[in-house]
């Protein structure tokens, strides 16, 4: 019989982790209890065995895809962070307009914050978040130039592991041949031994999305979400806007890339950002989706995919916005256009240097949040909702990378599967 194809087990799970959980909150089983036990287990080990395989794969790719670059490299980063900025500021415009039009805030002309209480169990999140200036996320910028190669490694510094791999690719390609190609065998190696791990994690991962999302649904249940619907559903429609919209349209008029397929191409991965709300534990799977379904050759995918997942955060720029606007609105603060620009701007700074991992974003709002003078425990009614957000917007920032990366290879001029016809001329 033949096997059903991956992305289709992975959509399987998610809906039968959902009608699990789902029972699961119902039935309000305890934390300790043996079930919840081994689906958190299940959940956790396909977490770490995705993040276990990162670091020796950024290093790898990029390594390989830098060392074989010539004078394209100054072009190859110029089209990249032209898409991150473009993408990031339609992004928050999007964010800004639905917050402003739909007013999730507030509820029959009053302030939502009047008339729902804040959840008891906020005090751990808020500890988190606790005195965090700009400097601090912006600090993340010095994490740059790590003092420590393994100290990096250890704290899971993306930014710096990749500036390292950056210089080592270049300059490695401009070892005397000998020299070069047997670095360029070692490190073809690994990267090969890695996309092999890879495919083996992937055949647990139905398992994996399965405990992930009965977990997350157990612990959130749908009941708590209904007061906070309206600005549930805000995020959702400009995720949405962004995604299938703008995104969608510049794939079609500049990368030249036919949407439809794109988006079928990188299935696999968007179903593993939206289970994991993770885009750093999604990148072997984008990784793999960019080289086998979207024909982007390793060069390409192999720079542009781990640069993407540390500094290009659509639908978290987006959230944040969203997010910071939302609440103004439930606080009945009256926020001056100076007010929203200085929002969108450190929404749009943050999202360069932040992690890739689940509730990152929070500390950037707790930031927002200090600079248009609301208080930080605000922040609590969005962690009703920050989980299942969470995986939506990953799903963006993941989509948002894949992006970045078929046009850069379409400007490079590869031949990709997913390119749409030319016109036919005079037509
Ligand atoms: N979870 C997101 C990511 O990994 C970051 C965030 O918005 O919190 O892409």
């Amino acid at each position: 019989m033949p096997r059903l194809a991956l992305h289709w087990q992975i959509l399987i799970a998610i809906a039968l982790g959902g009608v699990a959980g789902l029972w699961l909150s119902s039935v309000s089983l305890p934390a300790d209890h043996g079930l919840m036990v081994a689906l958190k287990l299940i959940g956790q080990l396909f977490m770490n065995a995705l993040r276990l395989l990162v670091i020796p794969l950024v290093v790898s790719s990029i390594i390989l895809g830098v060392s074989s670059l010539g004078e394209e490299i100054g072009r190859m980063g110029g089209n990249t962070f032209a898409y991150y900025i473009g993408s990031s500021l339609a992004a928050v415009i999007i964010g800004v307009v639905c917050v402003n039009l739909i007013a999730p805030g507030i509820v029959n002309g009053a302030p939502l914050g009047s008339v729902l209480p804040l959840p008891a169990d906020t005090s751990a999140a808020l500890a988190k978040v606790q005195d965090k200036s700009l400097g601090d996320v912006l600090g993340l910028f010095t994490s740059m130039v790590p003092p420590n190669l393994f100290g990096a490694a250890l704290e899971g510094n993306m930014l710096g592991l990749i500036v390292f791999s950056l210089l080592y690719g270049y300059f490695m390609g401009r070892l005397p041949a000998p020299q070069r190609e047997a670095q360029q065998a070692f490190w073809g190696g690994a990267q090969h031994i890695m996309i092999s791990m890879t495919q083996l994690v992937l055949r647990f991962a139905p398992a994996g999305v399965f405990a992930l999302i009965a977990t997350t649904l157990a612990s959130t249940g749908f009941a708590a979400l209904l007061p906070m619907l309206w600005f549930f559903l805000t995020v959702l429609l400009a995720l949405g806007l962004h995604m299938f919209g703008a995104i969608s349209l510049f794939l079609w008029r500049i990368a030249r890339v036919s949407p439809r397929r794109h988006l079928q191409a990188m299935v696999p991965a968007l179903l593993t950002a939206f289970s994991t709300a993770s885009s750093t534990a999604t990148l072997p799977v984008t990784l793999r989706a960019l080289r086998e379904r979207a024909g982007v050759s390793e060069r390409v995918s192999g720079m542009s995919a781990p640069l993407g997942a540390s500094m290009n955060m659509d639908g978290t720029a987006l959230y944040e916005c969203a997010a910071a606007l939302f609440l103004a609105q439930a606080y009945g603060l009256d926020l001056s256009l100076a007010q929203q620009v200085t929002v969108v701007l450190i929404a749009l700074l943050t999202g360069f240097g932040m992690a890739g991992i689940p509730a990152a974003s929070l500390v950037a709002i707790a930031v927002i949040l200090a600079a248009i003078g609301l208080p930080l425990e605000a922040l609590g009614l969005l962690l009703i909702t920050d989980r299942l957000l969470d995986m939506c917007r990953t799903a963006v920032n993941v989509y948002s990378d894949s992006v970045a990366a078929v046009f850069v290879a379409s400007r490079e001029g590869e031949a990709l599967p997913l390119l749409r016809p030319d016109p036919t001329p005079g037509a």
